[in-house]
């Protein structure tokens, strides 16, 4: 295989001053992942800050047969980024953002959180669609997919990836563009993190207004209603608007009816990013047509909106999620997901459903490694909770949530929500076909699956 920089170091044979082992100071922190319920001790943390600190990671793993896993924001709920005993490649000192505004690009670190970015490209007015939690690392998203309030106007994260600096599993360093490695490059845009380390991305930018942030409650007895009218609804929804449901508690909060607060409900919401009067006429018709008990509308700066869920998510707390692609929002699908609310066994958990399709469904199916562009609803039942004795109960709950999902879905799933599934999953979520060329770029590129502590793609699965 062709590589860029061909490398003949030898590794160390011990761990350089700057990493971290048991015992000292700051491994303790370094190790913690968002999901609090991972609490997992690596033998070392190389804190990288270059490409060739994590080739230098990487042969030294090698040398001393030690796993590897790889961390960007620490948010992958199944806790890839982390393994008893396995060498941990940190990339969280690797946080810089650069950007051209002419020619609308950015060159962002392996190691940044979506705010990292989105502090970089605002002044110029311009932003990479990305996740909607600020505190998310780019790369785990990025590799895997990335969904958020840009989605349907704009496409994927992986829509954007241009060009990668990628660190492969035998510590050489190449740059994967459509003209150098470009079947590796197909491959990162939602094969996830099984072909190397990404020690930096090229994104292409897209200009982004200020957004208009709307929120309407529903009675959970109103939502089969409030859903028939939203499915009637999204066949003609503009791209423009992205809308995502939540079936939880409903908060406290003045503009809240009394008799809704703190009761089990939906909140549909509605994000608008562009023309502000078309934004508002837009989501006057989204509510008009799905009418709620009371609703209120923000406008905001874009990086407010990518922050404006971050405290509900935080670092620490226990989590289990389940997601699936749903292909429609029948009744019967309805009445499954009023059911599961109702069953919900604390106040943070949530069902969420997401409509897709727009930018997403635009882009040819074999242009990305991305499976499942097609599917129409994305739904998510995430358990959040804090008592380690509950445990049982919250993953029981998402379990039995997406399973009675099971005969509506697509058989398809986002691969950054699967946690704990082996090869069988990977291969159903990508298909055989796809599959079978992820594995051929893995045997290239990674052939004795170094990388494989994320929803794996073997090398053996390419066709001989
Ligand atoms: C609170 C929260 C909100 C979320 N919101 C969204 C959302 O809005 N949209 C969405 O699409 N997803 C969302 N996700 C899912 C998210 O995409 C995944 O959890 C993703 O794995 C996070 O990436 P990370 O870098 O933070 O993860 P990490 O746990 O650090 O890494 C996960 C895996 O990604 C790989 N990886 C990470 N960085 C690199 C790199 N630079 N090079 C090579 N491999 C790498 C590794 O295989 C690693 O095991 C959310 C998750 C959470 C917890």
């Amino acid at each position: 295989m062709p590589q860029d920089t061909p490398e003949d170091v030898a590794p160390q044979a011990a761990p350089p001053g700057h990493w971290l082992s048991p015992g000292d100071a700051g491994y303790d922190e370094a190790r913690a992942v968002w999901n609090g319920m991972h609490d997992r001790r690596p033998a070392h943390i190389a804190r990288c800050r270059s490409a060739a600190d994590v080739g230098e990671a990487l042969r030294f793993a090698a040398a001393h047969g030690l796993d590897v896993t790889v961390r960007g924001g620490g948010h992958n709920v199944g806790g890839s980024a982390v393994a008893d005993g396995a060498l941990m490649i940190d990339l969280s000192p690797m946080r810089a953002v650069t950007v051209d505004p002419r020619a609308r690009t950015a060159e962002a670190q392996g190691g940044c959180l979506l705010r990292d970015l989105d502090q970089a490209t605002a002044p110029y007015g311009l932003a990479c669609p990305a996740g909607v939690i600020s505190h998310t690392g780019l790369g785990g998203l990025a590799l895997g997919g990335g969904y958020g309030w840009l989605a349907r106007r704009w496409g994927l994260t992986c829509d954007h990836i241009l060009a990668a600096e990628v660190v492969l599993a035998d510590g050489s360093v190449v740059e994967a563009t459509e003209e150098s490695h470009p079947e590796l490059l197909w491959a990162l845009r939602g094969g996830g993190g099984n072909f190397g380390v990404v020690t930096r991305f090229t994104l292409r930018l897209r200009p982004v207004g200020p957004a208009l942030f709307s929120m309407g409650v529903y009675a959970l007895d109103d939502v089969p209603d409030a859903l028939a009218a939203y499915r009637e609804y999204t066949g003609r929804q503009p791209v423009g608007l992205h809308t995502v449901g939540g079936l939880k508690r409903a908060g406290e909060q003045e503009w809240i009816p009394e008799h809704l607060r703190g009761r089990p409900a939906l909140l549909l919401l509605a994000v608008w990013t562009g023309d502000e009067e078309e934004g508002r006429a837009r989501t006057e018709e989204l509510y008009r047509e799905v009418a709620p008990a009371a609703r209120i509308s923000i406008p905001m700066s874009y990086p407010q909106l990518q922050a404006l869920g971050d405290s509900s998510e935080p670092r620490g707390d226990r989590y289990f999620v389940k997601s699936c692609y749903v292909e429609d929002l029948s009744p019967e699908a309805v009445a499954r997901l009023v059911e599961a609310t109702r069953a919900n066994p604390s106040a943070l958990c949530s069902i969420d459903f997401e409509f897709l399709r727009g930018a997403i469904a635009d882009v040819p199916e074999e242009d990305s490694a991305f499976p499942g562009r097609a599917a129409p609803f994305q739904v998510t039942a995430e358990a959040h909770w804090t008592d380690p004795e509950q445990d049982p109960e919250h993953i029981a709950w998402s379990r039995a949530t997406v399973e009675a999902l099971r005969p509506f879905g697509t058989g398809g799933a986002y691969a950054n929500y699967v946690q704990g599934e082996g090869d069988r999953r990977a291969r159903e979520i990508y298909g055989p076909e796809r599959y079978a060329r992820l594995a051929a770029v893995k045997k290239a590129y990674d052939p004795a699956n170094v990388l494989r502590g994320n929803l794996n793609i073997r090398p053996e699965g390419a066709a001989e």
